[in-house]
């Protein structure tokens, strides 16, 4: 089972400007073949369903699983930040203030959404469970696990190309330095199971210090860093494996942090009635607060 923390893994600041093509474009990134719901239902799978005595990749897949899940939560808020004030409420009787769907990439943002994210591709096909492999082979599955943080990453790096607006940027660049750490887990994984990298990785072979958003983050060893994401008390082997020197030629030390980060808030989106969204009207919203009025008389 799970704990929920209701944080968010990395800042969200909000969006330069309302931009609904960035939001489609990050789609990929939550709902696309090599995207985060793959990566976390991909893991989860391969933890729940795994033989054999070798508790250090199992508590491995375990901890990233989770972590995987809080990168679910951070790319669909930055999708919704990036949708957040593409359309605004009118006044006019015809005053089509849903127009702007139109000449979105992506109509559903509007249409079936309310202005918010989906879980689908950037192309807006379906998130399918047919791309989580999981072949019960462990050097299998540790092959095709560094296949896919390593493409995740190739297109979290082409993403950076696409847009400097601060919201996508915060967001794109944390995930190039966790798909960089992944990498080198699954590396450091088949290193223990007796495979030589050389300098074949990481892919892409691309000095990311050139991108000052991931310098920054590199600068805190937010690359050589893995949380357990384990509850107080139990004990996870994930540093059996995850330890001493990066796998690649970066010099980096790795490090593996009990429990799980210090989390930043969620952002809260505001009532969009152009969308009849949340949908309260005085009186629902008035038996909505009279329920967190008596809530908060319980905990005083
Ligand atoms: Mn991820
Ligand atoms: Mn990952």
């Amino acid at each position: 089972m799970f704990i929920s923390v209701n944080r968010l893994p990395h800042p969200i600041p909000p969006a330069d400007s309302p931009n609904p093509k960035a939001a489609q474009a990050l789609q990929e990134g939550l709902g696309g073949q090599f995207g985060e719901m793959r990566t976390l239902m991909q893991y989860f799978f391969q933890n729940m369903n795994f033989r054999g005595e070798a508790k250090p990749y199992q508590d491995l897949l375990r901890s990233m699983a989770t972590e995987e899940m809080g990168h679910v939560e951070q790319i669909t808020n930055t999708i919704n930040m990036l949708l957040e004030g593409a359309s605004e409420p009118s006044d006019e009787p015809d005053g089509l203030p849903l127009s702007v769907a139109l000449d979105s990439p992506n109509i559903h943002h509007f249409l079936v959404a309310g202005q918010s994210a989906r879980p689908v591709d950037a192309a807006g096909n379906p998130w399918s469970a047919s791309y989580v492999y999981d072949s019960g082979n462990l050097v299998l599955n540790m092959i095709y696990n560094l296949m896919l943080e390593s493409t995740g990453r190739l297109q979290k790096c082409r993403l950076y190309q696409m847009s400097n607006d601060k919201a996508f940027r915060s967001t794109v660049s944390y995930l190039i330095v966790r798909d960089l750490v992944h990498e080198k887990v699954f590396a450091k994984a088949l290193e223990a199971l007796g495979v030589n990298w050389g300098k074949a990785l990481p892919i892409p072979r691309f000095d990311t210090s050139k991108m000052p958003e991931v310098r920054d983050l590199e600068r805190k060893n937010l690359h050589n860093q893995m949380w357990t994401f384990a509850n107080r008390g139990e004990t996870s082997l994930l540093d059996t494996i995850f330890r001493g020197d990066s796998p690649f030629d970066d010099g980096g030390t790795l490090e593996v942090i009990e429990g799980f980060p210090e989390g930043h808030d969620i952002p809260i989106l505001p009532d969009a009635p152009q969308e009849f969204s949340s949908g309260l009207d005085s009186d629902l919203m008035r038996l909505t607060r009279e329920l967190q009025n008596s809530s908060t008389q319980k905990r005083i």
